[in-house]
């Protein structure tokens, strides 16, 4: 393994989708899911995706993992472009990078006990002896809070908390140094939210993992990450330190995402920025800055040039015009 520079590089990733459908003979469409999207990722830290729904996060996180196979650009891997390697040539990695999903009810067979649905994974890859296997299930079912006595129950026996674990167990039996959850924590109520959460992090510390954190909560991004990237129609506006984003955001988006944030103060509601309208179609995005339509300090130049994403300092980047004012 290279310990030198980031573990993960992605360079001007590009992911297009077009409609099949065509109506009454229109061309096909095309929806610039993740476009030219940049950013580094070190070893051990945690960065925060967020943006609303459709704003690309969940696109690019399968991007990297080339669930969906980026258009263009390079994901370079602890030295390595992945998008260079064959299919055999990837298995090791597939082996190193995990994703978990929100859902795991969805993700899990049903007619399969823990055992199996943990062991399925090694069997993927070809790893261990079948005793060797059962050990690896037992340590990793302590490691993420399951029950050893429940190896042989289905999942429609635990609770959404309890499902998830398995989903984490799943990914991490494989002993990987980098894993992407995908809004691993949306679909659980509250109270079991900080649990997963908690251990997460606890994992983190003990397996040495690198996350890339994909979530549209940005008070469960604040809790669990180092830095943060926001993202808007399959573009990055902002990447920071966490506290530094949560305390200056340069970028009227990420504003206006924090400024809904519920928090019990009179004061900060009547300081909520509203963000009027829905997110543009990504069929058909805004020209210039993307966010140009819903922003409260849009000028007439903003609908006419892209603005780049610029560093502020201190490794904060911002795509805004006029941001540094
Ligand atoms: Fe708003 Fe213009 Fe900045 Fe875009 S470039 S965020 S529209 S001020």
């Amino acid at each position: 393994m290279n310990t030198d520079g980031p573990l993960l590089r992605v360079e001007n990733i590009k992911k297009y989708f077009s409609s099949r459908k065509q109506f009454l003979g229109s061309a096909p469409k095309t929806v610039k899911a993740v476009d030219d999207v940049s950013f580094e990722l070190f070893r051990g830290e945690t960065l925060g995706v967020v943006g609303e729904s459709g704003c690309g996060k969940s696109t690019l996180g399968r991007a990297i993992l080339r669930l969906h196979e980026p258009d263009s650009g390079r994901i370079v891997y602890d030295g390595t472009d992945l998008l260079s390697l064959n299919k055999s040539e990837m298995r090791d990695y597939r082996q190193r990078m995990q994703i978990i999903f929100q859902d795991p009810y969805a993700s899990l067979n049903p007619r399969m006990t823990v055992k199996e649905l943990i062991c399925a994974s090694l069997d993927v890859f070809g790893i261990g002896t079948k005793a060797e296997r059962i050990d690896m299930v037992l340590d990793i079912m302590e490691k993420v809070g399951l029950p050893l006595e429940y190896l042989n129950r289905y999942p429609h026996e635990f609770s959404g908390g309890q499902r998830q674990r398995i989903m984490i167990a799943r990914a991490l039996v494989l002993n990987p140094d980098f894993v992407i959850g995908d809004e691993p924590v949306s679909a659980l109520d509250v109270s079991v939210r900080a649990q997963v959460l908690n251990l997460m992090k606890d994992l983190q510390q003990e397996l040495s993992l690198t996350y890339l954190f994909i979530s549209h909560d940005l008070s469960v991004v604040r809790y669990l990450c180092d830095r943060v990237m926001v993202m808007y129609l399959g573009k990055v506006m902002e990447i920071a330190a966490r506290d530094e984003l949560y305390s200056d955001a340069k970028h009227p988006y990420t504003q206006a995402l924090l400024s809904s944030i519920p928090i019990p103060d009179v004061d900060a509601a009547k300081r909520r920025i509203r963000l009027s309208g829905d997110v543009p179609s990504p069929f058909n995005p805004p020209s210039g800055c993307r966010f140009h339509t819903r922003c409260v300090n849009a000028r007439p130049e903003c609908s006419q040039s892209e603005p780049e994403l610029k560093d502020m300092g201190n490794g904060h980047m911002a795509a805004c015009h006029f941001c540094d004012h």
